[in-house]
């Protein structure tokens, strides 16, 4: 199996200011693609060329999980985007973090706290467990919940490569303003509604 990068649901300077044309050019452009070629080379004769992306996430470890986390954690991340999206969780996701952060605002302060914090580069994750309960977790490099059995629900890239083009070295203002950007459609989604 090849794995191909799919187009992005929104125009290239659709999420800007939050996110600018130039970051999209050379994160979903440059970054994100190198890690599914280099995935594709990894894979190629091996045991892994014919499994699910999720498969040799959880299987591999080294050089070809860091390229195949890399490739399946930067889809998560684009695609939870939208300029038109809908700005407020509802349903059982909304009743879930209130019900375990206090409010809508405490989650995305604790979020943007456990982003902001982690040092070096990683992803700030939201996860569930197969129960609903949720998780804010820091993952370094190319980390993803997946693999301690949990379930992403919504991440925010905190490499450098994210935001250093718009925000220089203000990884604090580039957490708040995505909330801005995030569909909470898709994030409702994927937590099962
Ligand atoms: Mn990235």
């Amino acid at each position: 199996m090849k794995f191909t990068q799919p187009k992005l649901p929104y125009a290239q300077d659709a999420l800007a200011p939050v996110i600018s044309p130039t970051t999209i050019e050379f994160h979903y452009g440059k970054h994100e693609r190198a890690y599914i070629d280099t995935l594709n080379k990894l894979i190629e004769g091996t045991e892994f060329a014919d499994m699910a992306l999720e498969d040799i996430i959880v299987k591999s470890e080294g050089k070809l999980f860091n390229n195949a986390a890399q490739a399946w954690n930067h889809i998560f991340y684009f695609f939870q985007f939208s300029p038109d999206g809908i700005k407020e969780p509802s349903g059982k996701l909304r009743d879930a973090i209130e019900s375990q952060f206090g409010s809508i605002e405490d989650f995305k302060s604790k979020f943007e706290e456990a982003g902001a914090t982690l040092f070096g580069s990683g992803w700030v994750w939201l996860a569930a467990d197969s129960d609903g309960k949720l998780f804010i977790l820091q993952g370094k490099n190319a980390e993803n919940p997946m693999t301690q059995g949990l379930r992403p629900i919504m991440t925010y890239d905190v490499w450098e490569h994210a935001y250093y083009l718009d925000y220089q070295n203000l990884r604090a203002s580039y957490l708040h303003k995505l909330w801005d950007i995030v569909d909470w459609n898709v994030i409702e989604m994927r937590y099962g509604e």
